[in-house]
């Protein structure tokens, strides 16, 4: 075995126990002709010691000349030491240079782009695994909650045939001379899973050619989705409340250590989130200054704007008809809204969750589709869900990265997932 231990284990043990450990070096200088080495695994990270005396000259001579990310083994025994950071170093015996590293590129001071261009470098850095172990939480703690809920996982396909959110935001690729997408969400195939096992979910890509570069879109995020047989526009959002406090609760208490690192105070939410109507957002924004007509969806800067109100995520609900997708509900005691709900996480976040209550009647769903300038042609199984039983039904769709956006407190979604995808970044 390389290791006997990984660094998070030291502080267990007594002092002057041996160790051997393997991991990378993260910082190092001299002082007195001492080497001094900071090394890191996937746990954490612990002062090595190198003196002469303790070590031949060779292993000296290589652990002067190992550069920062350089791979290496050592054995030692620990000490601990108020003055060390942590309180523990190792003073080694024993030092194998493994992998050197020549003038490692992250650097402090290196631009934004150059750290996106280098990513799979830039990964290895504290602050961005950080963020990937919250993201970790993140989708553990979503898992958790719909199994602990009785939902069943079912996946839906990456190639699909026709549009869920409109025709603006679709990668069209080449299948067999014909046309396919990349999916958007996973809704209409969940929506078909609901007759056999009424609560379903997923966690998977979904794909948006997003034309317009902001914080929070990427062109290809993980999306958890979830359709639920009987349940109304209320009891979809009581289900993302649970799910969204159950997510801040877990990552709270298993990532604590990494949102103090990253600088976030995050507690878990008491209280239920305020649900306001579309009407009375708009009113909000445009007290706030926004110019925005009833009937348009809300962009990026009005959420921002209704989220600053409120301290807790707020659901904003009965949007017009034409802000959303055809498949949405019209409410019957107003047909010019529809019965959904966007989730709008504070602190200026905005949209982390879309959702509502879908159509259950053919005709009525072949008439928006009609509507929408769509061809029911390109819906044959989705509309075949309305003949064979249908039932009252929700569903939603919570954004993965967004959501970890606001726990960790990270200033673009781009630093929620390790490899972006966006309108101008495929590498690496
Ligand atoms: P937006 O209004 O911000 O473009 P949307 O209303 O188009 O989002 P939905 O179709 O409601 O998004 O998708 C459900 C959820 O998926 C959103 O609430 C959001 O959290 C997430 N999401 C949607 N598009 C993206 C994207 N391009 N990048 C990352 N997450 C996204
Ligand atoms: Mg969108
Ligand atoms: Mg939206
Ligand atoms: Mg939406």
């Amino acid at each position: 075995n390389a290791k006997t231990h990984y660094i998070a284990e030291l502080r267990g043990l007594e002092e002057g126990e041996n160790v051997r450990l393997a991991g990378w070096v993260q910082r190092k200088s001299e002082l007195g002709g001492i080497v001094f080495i900071r090394m890191r695994d996937a746990t954490g990270s612990v002062q090595v010691v190198l003196r002469e005396g303790n070590l031949s000259e060779q292993e000296l001579t290589a652990a002067r000349g190992a550069g920062i990310e350089a791979s290496i083994i050592v054995e030692g025994s620990l000490r601990r030491d108020p003055r060390a950071p942590g309180g523990l170093e190792v003073i080694a015996s024993k030092f194998i240079l493994v992998g050197d590293s020549k003038d490692f590129p992250i650097k402090p001071g290196v631009g934004e782009e150059f750290l996106l261009d280098n990513r799979h470098l830039h990964i290895r850095t504290t602050r961005m695994r950080n963020a990937l172990m919250i993201r970790m939480e993140v989708m553990r703690a979503t898992e958790e909650w719909f199994v602990n809920n009785g939902f069943v996982r079912v996946e839906a396909p990456t190639f699909v045939g026709a549009a869920v959110e409109g025709g603006a935001t679709l990668f069209e690729v080449p299948y067999f001379g014909k046309k396919a997408y990349l999916t958007q969400s996973s809704q209409f195939y969940l929506e078909a899973a609901i007759f056999s096992f009424e609560n379903v979910y997923t966690i998977q890509p979904s794909f948006r050619a997003e034309k317009s570069r902001t914080r929070r879109h990427l062109t290809e995020f993980w999306h958890a989705e979830a359709e639920m047989a009987w349940a109304d526009l209320n009891g979809m959002m009581d289900v993302v409340e649970s799910l969204v406090k159950y997510i801040v609760e877990k990552v709270v208490e298993r990532a604590s250590d990494k949102l103090e690192a990253l600088g976030r105070r995050m507690e878990a939410i008491e209280g239920r989130f305020p649900r306001i109507t579309y009407d009375e957002a708009l009113e909000l924004a445009k007290r706030k200054g926004a110019e925005i007509e009833w009937g348009e969806d809300f962009g990026t800067e009005v959420e921002r704007l209704i989220s600053l109100e409120f301290d807790l995520p707020v659901f904003v609900t009965h949007y017009p008809k034409k802000a959303k997708a055809f498949y949405h509900k019209q409410d019957p005691k107003r047909p010019e809204v529809v019965l959904c709900a966007d989730l709008l996480a504070p602190e200026g976040i905005g949209e982390i969750v879309g959702g509502g209550q879908r159509i259950e009647s053919e005709n009525e769903l072949i008439s928006r589709i009609v509507e929408e300038g769509l061809n029911p042609e390109d819906y044959k199984w989705y509309l075949d869900l309305r003949r064979y039983g249908s039932v009252p039904h929700s569903g939603f769709g919570l954004g993965i990265e967004r959501t970890i956006r606001w726990i960790a407190g990270l200033p673009h979604i781009r630093d929620a997932i390790p490899f972006p995808r966006t309108p101008v970044r495929l590498y690496p």
